[in-house]
């Protein structure tokens, strides 16, 4: 069975640690007026936590969202240095990422700690942008589809479907992060169809047809069209080439532009 599309692409940038509060309301700015117009594609940019209230802020009611690199799972208590979901729901955050490679890698996230953090997510009304990936040794060792699914598998294992419906999976190999080598369309799609797959054995066709299934690794304005244009291919989700708003702009009218094929 080959997908509908559905709900409009979402594209989001992970700023990482990137842009101090100064640049962070800048880029908001300037995409805020380059992006005034378009209505085909949800956009949303994470910046780095501790401008996450300034950005909330230069981007107001428009068409840019807000989104968190990072959730904690309980809403208070003795975890020093960490914040809510209730704390960015305050801020007017809409979405936060959870489980990106860098966080599984850097600081050591468990699968168990990424799915307490997506409920958290989901139960508070923050949508989660759930990230998963395999790395280069298991790339090479066909180890994918399994790792996939281990990952995959802990955040939707304990879901209720009324929950699920606002996830947003993003399959990122760890290998195309940063590294100028994007994932072929085909294998993107084979790979999302197979989440897609997962989801739906989980919880149901209904669910996984609501959830939505990004892209992300060396994503740039050259190379997204062929990527959205893929059937199980919900969105993106971009690094390097959203940190510069020209650039984030082109990347976003290039999907807009697809979408609009696409409705044709
Ligand atoms: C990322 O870190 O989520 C990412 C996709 O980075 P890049 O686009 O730079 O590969």
């Amino acid at each position: 069975m080959v997908k509908q599309k559905g709900a409009r692409p979402l594209v989001c940038g992970n700023w990482k640690l990137h842009h101090d509060a100064a640049q962070t309301r800048r880029v908001i700015r300037q995409l805020n007026g380059l992006l005034a117009d378009q209505k085909e594609v949800e956009v949303v940019v994470a910046p780095v936590a501790v401008t996450l209230a300034c950005a909330c802020a230069t981007a107001g009611r428009g068409p840019i969202a807000v989104a968190a690199q990072n959730a904690w799972w309980a809403s208070q208590g003795a975890f020093t240095g960490e914040w809510s979901v209730q704390h960015l729901r305050e801020l007017g955050c809409r979405y936060a990422l959870v489980g990106h490679s860098e966080r599984r890698a850097l600081q050591g996230e468990s699968d168990a700690l990424v799915a307490r953090k997506a409920h958290a997510c989901l139960r508070g009304g923050i949508v989660p942008i759930v990230c998963v990936g395999e790395t280069l040794a298991q790339h090479r060792q066909g180890q994918t589809r399994e790792v996939l699914d281990r990952q995959l598998g802990a955040v939707l294992r304990p879901l209720s479907g009324r929950l699920a419906r606002r996830l947003v999976v993003a399959y990122e190999p760890v290998w195309a992060i940063g590294t100028g080598q994007a994932a072929g369309p085909d294998q993107i799609n084979d790979t999302l169809a197979g989440l897609h797959r997962t989801v739906s054995g989980h919880l149901g066709e209904a669910v996984a047809a609501q959830a939505r299934f990004l892209y992300g690794g060396s994503v740039s304005p050259d190379n997204a069209r062929e990527f959205v244009r893929q059937p199980y291919v919900d969105g993106l989700l971009v690094g390097r080439a959203s940190l510069r708003a020209e650039s984030f702009a082109r990347l976003v009218c290039r999907v807009a532009l697809v979408s609009q094929e696409s409705q044709r």
